[in-house]
C-alpha cells in the first residue's frame, strides 16, 4: 500500500488523536478531523466555511491575537495555551500549535490542538508528559507558564483580579532523607490534593518542581486572597497519612497580585516566589503577600547568604570562637563551657549565629561552618591547660549535619585533643530537630556516645519530645531553654515548667543545664529547685579564648 495516496493521508489525519483544522487566509475553516468533534463538540458541517473565531472564548484581548499572527508571520509557527469555547459553552484551556501550509494552491494554516483541562486514555497521557507532572497529574512548570501567559492576555473584568501563589513545603527534604523517596512521593501527592481542595475548579494548580507548587487564583477582591491564604495554611495543618505513618506538613506561601505586583506572568511568579521566601523567613508555615519591604529584607538575606558562602571559603579570619562558661550552681565552680561561633563581615559587621546558622543550613554550608568552628577551637586549645575531673567543652551541631558522613571526620581531631587534655566533649542538638532524626541518625549519635562524647538536647521545652522518644535517645543532658529561665526570679515567677523538666530529667536520669541565667534571683531559684548546672550573662558572657583561659581555665587547674 502506498501512503502517498490521497485517501490514505486523509484517513491518517482524520483519525489522528489530536484535533486538527485547516484554515484559509481569509480566514475560514475548510477542514476538521474526527478528534476536532470530540474536543469541541462541533461536527464538520457546523464549522466548515465559518471563521475560526466561532471557537473563541472572548476572554483574550485583541493584542493577544495580534501577537499570535505576528509570531506566525515572523517565525512560521505559533504554539501556546489559549482559552477557547466548546459548542456547549464550556470554556477550556487548549494547547494549540499553528503552522502555515500550502493546500490546494492556497495559503492556509493548520491548527492542531488538545483540551488541557481533561486528559483521558493512555495516548493522551503519553502525549501530555511534556506538560504534566506524572506524579501528581498537575500541569508542570512550562505548562503553568503558558497558563499564566494566557491569563495575563485576557480582558480584565470589572474588579476581578487574579493572584499567583507560590507554595513551598517546609522540611520536605527531611521527609525524603529520613523516610525515602517513596514516602516523599506519597507526601507530594497528598500535598497536591490538599492545595486543590482549597482552591476552586477554575483555578490552575501546578507542580513547578520538587516540593514547589503554584496556583493561579481568581479573585473577586483582594480580601479573597487573605482567605485563600489562611485556608491553605489551615489545610496543611491536618496530618497526612502515607503508608502507615502520619506526617505533619506545613507550607510557606507567597502571593503576588495582577496587575499590582506585575503585569507579566514571569514577573508575577518571581514576586510570588520572593513573597514565599519572606514567609520562610517569618518562620515558615504562613503566607505573605508580596511587599517591597519583605523583598528588600529577602535581598539582604540573599546577599548575606552569598557573603557567608564566600567567607567560609576564602576568609577564615572573619570567624572566631567565643566560649561561655558553665557552672555548678551549688559550688559555683566552673565545670565546662559552650563554644559559640562568631562571624564578623567587613560589610555586614558582626552577624549573629541565630542569623547565619540557618543560612548555612539552607545553602548546604553547614559542614564548612563546623569545620571553621573546630579549627578555631583547635587553635585555641593549643594553649589549654589539662584538667582533672569532669571539665566539658560543648559544641552545637546542626541536626542536618548528623546525616553527613563527614561529621565524624571533622569532630575526630577535636575529640582526640579534648581527650588528651582530660576534658570531655559534648554535642548539643536543638530539640525541635532531634525529634525528626531517623533511626540511622540515632545510630550515629549512639556511636558518638559509645566513644565517650556526651549528647545534650539544646533549647529543651521548645520542641515536642515525647517521653517515650526521650527515653530511647542516646542523650545525657537536657538544656532548659532560656525562655523558661526568664520566667523565674521575679514577683510573678513561674517555675512550673522548669520543675517539670527537672522531674523528667530525674526520672530519666539525665543531667540538666539551665541556660540564660541573667540575675541572682533566677540563680537562687534554680538552686532551690536543685538544678545542677547553668550558664548565663549573670556569671559570664561568651568570651574570647584568652579571657576564658585567664579567668576560668588557669584558676580551674
Ligand atoms: P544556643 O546553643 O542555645 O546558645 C546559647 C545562646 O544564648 C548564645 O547565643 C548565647 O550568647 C546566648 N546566651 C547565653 N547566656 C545568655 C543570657 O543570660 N541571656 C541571653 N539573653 N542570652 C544568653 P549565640 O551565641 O548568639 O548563639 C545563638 C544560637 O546559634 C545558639 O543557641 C546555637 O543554636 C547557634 N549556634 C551558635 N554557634 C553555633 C555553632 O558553632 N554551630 C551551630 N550549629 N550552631 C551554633
Ligand atoms: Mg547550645
Ligand atoms: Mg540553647
Amino acid at each position: 500500500m502506498q501512503f502517498e495516496q490521497h485517501q490514505d493521508f486523509r484517513a491518517l489525519v482524520d483519525q489522528y488523536p489530536r484535533a486538527i483544522m485547516l484554515v484559509t487566509n481569509e480566514p475560514k475553516i475548510t477542514y476538521v478531523n474526527g478528534m476536532f468533534r470530540s474536543v469541541t463538540g462541533y461536527v464538520q458541517d457546523e464549522v466548515v466555511g465559518r471563521p475560526p473565531s466561532v471557537l473563541s472564548s472572548g476572554l483574550h484581548t485583541p493584542e493577544f491575537y495580534q501577537a499570535m499572527w505576528q509570531a506566525l508571520a515572523s517565525s512560521g509557527r505559533w504554539e501556546g495555551l489559549i482559552w477557547n469555547r466548546k459548542k456547549n459553552g464550556e470554556v477550556y484551556p487548549q494547547w494549540l500549535s499553528i503552522y502555515p501550509v500550502e493546500y490546494e494552491g492556497q495559503q492556509s494554516y493548520v491548527g492542531i490542538f488538545m483540551d488541557m483541562g481533561k486528559r483521558t486514555g493512555v495516548d493522551e497521557r503519553l502525549a501530555s508528559l511534556a506538560y504534566y507532572d506524572p506524579l501528581t497529574d498537575l500541569p508542570n512548570r512550562s505548562l503553568f507558564q503558558e497558563f499564566l501567559k494566557a491569563r495575563v492576555s485576557q480582558h480584565c473584568l470589572e474588579g476581578a483580579r487574579f493572584a499567583v501563589l507560590f507554595i513551598d513545603l517546609d522540611f520536605f527534604k527531611s521527609v525524603n532523607d529520613l523516610h525515602g523517596h517513596e514516602c516523599g512521593d506519597g507526601v507530594l501527592k497528598q500535598a497536591a490534593m490538599c492545595i486543590q481542595s482549597v482552591v476552586r475548579k477554575v483555578d490552575v494548580v501546578a507542580r513547578l518542581s520538587g516540593d514547589e507548587f503554584a496556583v493561579i487564583v481568581e479573585l473577586q477582591g483582594i480580601e479573597d486572597l487573605k482567605e485563600v491564604g489562611q485556608r491553605m495554611i489551615q489545610a496543611f495543618r491536618a496530618p497526612v497519612i502515607v503508608g502507615q505513618r502520619e506526617y505533619f506538613l506545613s507550607a510557606s506561601i507567597g502571593a503576588a497580585v495582577y496587575p499590582t505586583h506585575g503585569k507579566s506572568g514571569t514577573e508575577l511568579l518571581q514576586k510570588a516566589d520572593r513573597a514565599m521566601y519572606a514567609a520562610k523567613l517569618a518562620g515558615r508555615g504562613c503566607y505573605r503577600i508580596y511587599s517591597e519591604a519583605d523583598d528588600e529584607r529577602g535581598r539582604r538575606e540573599q546577599r548575606l547568604s552569598e557573603a557567608l558562602v564566600t567567607s567560609l571559603k576564602t576568609s577564615p579570619d572573619e570567624f572566631h570562637v567565643v566560649y561561655q562558661p558553665q557552672y555548678d550552681l551549688r559550688s559555683g565552680q566552673s565545670v565546662g563551657m559552650e563554644a559559640l561561633l562568631r562571624w564578623n563581615h567587613p560589610e555586614f559587621g558582626p552577624v549573629s549565629p541565630a542569623d547565619f546558622v540557618p543560612l548555612a543550613e539552607r545553602r548546604g554550608q553547614i559542614h564548612e561552618m563546623t569545620q571553621r568552628l573546630v579549627r578555631g577551637i583547635l587553635k585555641d586549645l593549643q594553649s589549654a591547660p589539662s584538667a582533672q575531673g569532669d571539665f566539658r567543652l560543648a559544641i552545637n551541631i546542626s541536626a542536618r549535619q548528623i546525616t553527613d558522613a563527614r561529621l565524624g571526620l571533622v569532630i575526630g581531631p577535636l575529640f582526640e585533643r579534648i581527650h588528651e587534655l582530660g576534658w570531655q566533649l559534648e554535642i548539643e542538638i536543638t530539640e525541635t530537630h532531634i525529634m525528626h532524626l531517623s533511626r540511622q541518625c540515632l545510630e550515629t549519635l549512639k556511636e558518638f556516645r559509645n566513644q565517650g562524647v556526651g549528647i545534650a538536647i539544646d533549647d529543651f521545652g521548645t520542641g515536642y519530645s515525647s517521653l517515650a522518644y526521650l527515653q530511647n535517645l542516646p542523650v545525657q543532658v537536657l538544656k532548659i531553654d532560656r525562655q523558661f529561665i526568664s520566667r523565674l526570679g521575679s514577683k510573678n515567677s513561674d517555675s512550673r515548667i522548669v520543675s517539670a523538666i527537672l522531674g523528667i530529667a530525674e526520672a530519666l536520669e539525665l543531667e540538666v543545664v539551665a541556660e540564660g541565667i541573667e540575675n541572682r534571683a533566677q540563680y537562687q531559684e534554680l538552686r532551690g529547685l536543685d538544678c545542677q548546672r547553668g550558664q548565663g550573662f549573670l556569671m559570664a558572657r561568651p568570651q574570647p579564648w584568652d579571657r576564658v583561659k585567664e579567668m576560668i581555665l588557669d584558676p580551674y587547674q
